[in-house]
Parts: C-alpha cells; sequence; structure tokens
C-alpha cells in the first residue's frame, strides 16, 4: 500500500487472469467477469470482458474465428492491437478492423453475425492482440435499430503528456477535453492507455461511476494497490479521480460509465431486462427473426460451424458464450 491523494480512488478488487479459454477456434481469451460475483450490476454499464492476450497464430488458408451467431439487448465492442478481425452480420454491416481500430456493434433488438481472422492476415498468421467488450444498453434503446461503427486509429482521441511518458487514446468518452468518436447509449469512458516507467496518468472520473481497469502489460500502483501484467482492478466509488503510477512501462484498458440501474436478465447472447423479454428473444431467434446471413461467404468449414452455433443458445448465468 502507498497513500493515496484526496480524492483518488481505492481499490475494491485485484483480480488475475482468470485463465484462458477458446471462443471458437480463433480467440483465445481471459473472460475476466466470470470471476467477479455480480459483474454485470457491479460494473454496469459493462457486461462482459473477454481479453486475448498476445498470441501467435500459425498461418491458416482457412480464417479461424466463430461461426454465425445472434446477439440482442446490448453492444459488442472490439478493439485491436495486433492482427485483424472481420465481421459480417445480417444487416449487411461488416469491416475488417486492425491495429488500433475499434468495432462498436449495436445489437439492439437482434443482429446475427460471425467473427473470425481477416482472410489476407490468416494467410501469413503473426501475433493477434484483441479485447471484446459487452455494454449494456438502457431499457429504451434495447429494442431499437442494430448499428455498426467503424473506429479507425485515426479517428481516435489522443492525448499526450510528458513528452510521450504518458499516452492516452480516447474511444469513447472524454479525457483531458479530448473526446473520442464512439457514439454511445449512456457514459460510456474507454480509455486505451499507455504509462511509462516512472510516469503518473490522472483521470478524472465521476464518482458515480463504476471504473475498472485492466493492466494489459507492465507493472504500476493503482489507487494505492501493485498491480502486474494480466490484473483487472475494480475501483471504489470514493473518489473522483483515478492515479495509474507506472513502476514498468504499462498498457492498461480503462472502462468507466454511469451504471444503468435496470433489472439484468442475461442468458447467453441475451441480456435484456426480464425473463419475458429473454423468452421473447429465444423465441423470435428460433422463429428467425434476427434476419439472415448468407453462409456462402464462409468456407464450408466455417458454415458446418455457423450452424452448430445458431441452435439455440444454451441457459446459462453469465453470457460467456457464444461471444
Ligand atoms: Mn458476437
Amino acid at each position: 500500500m502507498t497513500t493515496r491523494r484526496a480524492g483518488e480512488r481505492s481499490i475494491e478488487g485485484v483480480h488475475a487472469s482468470p485463465g484462458l479459454h477458446w471462443v471458437g477456434d480463433g480467440f483465445r481469451v481471459a473472460g475476466y467477469f466470470s470471476a467477479i460475483p455480480g459483474a454485470m450490476r457491479r460494473l454496469s454499464p459493462f457486461l462482459l470482458l473477454d481479453y486475448h492476450p498476445p498470441y501467435v497464430y500459425s498461418p491458416s488458408d482457412r480464417p479461424r474465428g466463430v461461426g454465425v451467431h445472434p446477439h440482442r439487448g446490448f453492444e459488442t465492442v472490439t478493439l485491436a492491437w495486433e492482427g485483424s478481425v472481420a465481421h459480417h452480420d445480417s444487416t449487411g454491416a461488416g469491416g475488417v478492423i486492425g491495429p488500433g481500430d475499434a468495432q462498436w456493434m449495436t445489437a439492439a433488438s437482434g443482429i446475427l453475425h460471425k467473427e473470425y481472422h481477416e482472410r489476407e492476415w490468416a494467410r501469413g498468421g503473426g501475433r493477434f492482440h484483441m479485447a471484446q467488450l459487452w455494454v449494456n444498453l438502457p431499457r429504451a434503446h434495447k429494442m431499437g435499430p442494430p448499428r455498426y461503427q467503424g473506429l479507425t486509429a485515426a479517428e481516435m482521441g489522443r492525448v499526450e503528456l510528458a513528452d510521450g511518458a504518458v499516452r492516452v487514446r480516447v474511444i469513447a468518452g472524454e479525457h483531458a477535453g479530448v473526446r473520442g468518436p464512439a457514439l454511445t447509449f449512456s457514459d460510456v469512458t474507454l480509455l486505451d492507455a499507455r504509462v511509462r516507467a516512472g510516469g503518473e496518468l490522472t483521470l478524472a472520473v465521476p464518482a458515480s461511476h463504476n471504473l475498472c481497469l485492466l493492466l494489459m502489460s507492465g507493472e504500476a500502483v493503482i489507487g494505492g494497490e501493485r498491480a502486474s501484467e494480466g490484473d483487472l482492478l475494480v475501483t471504489r466509488n470514493d473518489g473522483d479521480q483515478l492515479v495509474v503510477r507506472a513502476t514498468e512501462d504499462a498498457h492498461a484498458l480503462v472502462m468507466g460509465g454511469a451504471p444503468i440501474d435496470e433489472p439484468i436478465a442475461a442468458m447467453g447472447p441475451f441480456v435484456m431486462s426480464t425473463e419475458r423479454e429473454l423468452r421473447e428473444a429465444v423465441a423470435d431467434y428460433e422463429a428467425g427473426r434476427f434476419g439472415h446471413l448468407d453462409l456462402r461467404r464462409a468456407t464450408p468449414r466455417d458454415g458446418r460451424r455457423g450452424r452448430r452455433r445458431a441452435r439455440r443458445p444454451r441457459a446459462s448465468a453469465s453470457p460467456s458464450a457464444p461471444r
């Protein structure tokens, strides 16, 4: 422990990586929130964090990934640091994101989509480093129209301090007067922060906002607690700033936002407000009311996996799969 400044948030929990699992055959991820009791309420508006630490994929003519699956009631946000990921959905939207880019996909009333390594990148293989975050939608927007935002590295807000000792990319929300490009349905702050050893980053955050931080690499003292690579820190709502003091070059994903104070009913890829709405989601999905996604875009093997995954989702207390 070190002393904290006045107004500096303290740390409620430090969570090491819960271990890696595969989503499809293309995403080797740690599902951090699954190890935190009540995470969907405690960390609202965030529902799930699948972190894909750097991992080298061998070259493959068949892009690895996850086949056709539905989502309703929330947003999936995919961030890329290394590698390249492609997406196609039933609204006809799609895109490829690479290093520094983000994909902000609003499922809202429902989409089918598939996520996989971009074909040309997959042929060469290489290091892949990504994260996917699920962001809840306020109930009033859960059945709104789907939306796709492909956000490029060049569009991100940038804040650089002390000759580059602190470099923050603002994806959503605001830091130091700089706004990120993402359009959101509630107050969300998403920052990609690098702090050199000896550097210090101070973030202003309303005390009412939930905020957690994933230290992707390096070491730092945060809210008076020592953190090392792979730790997720949940902050207490006891101050209006977060201070990151890097003791080794640190790279962190900062997730903050105003809690959405509404009931949550979650099952697999559906996150609604009531059990009845969940049953409707399953019924609509089974009746084909989530639209259509042309499997011919995929290779035959993608298609087989897609059909298998397109069956009724497993009931589950946490929306861990399919992603
Ligand atoms: Mn998905």
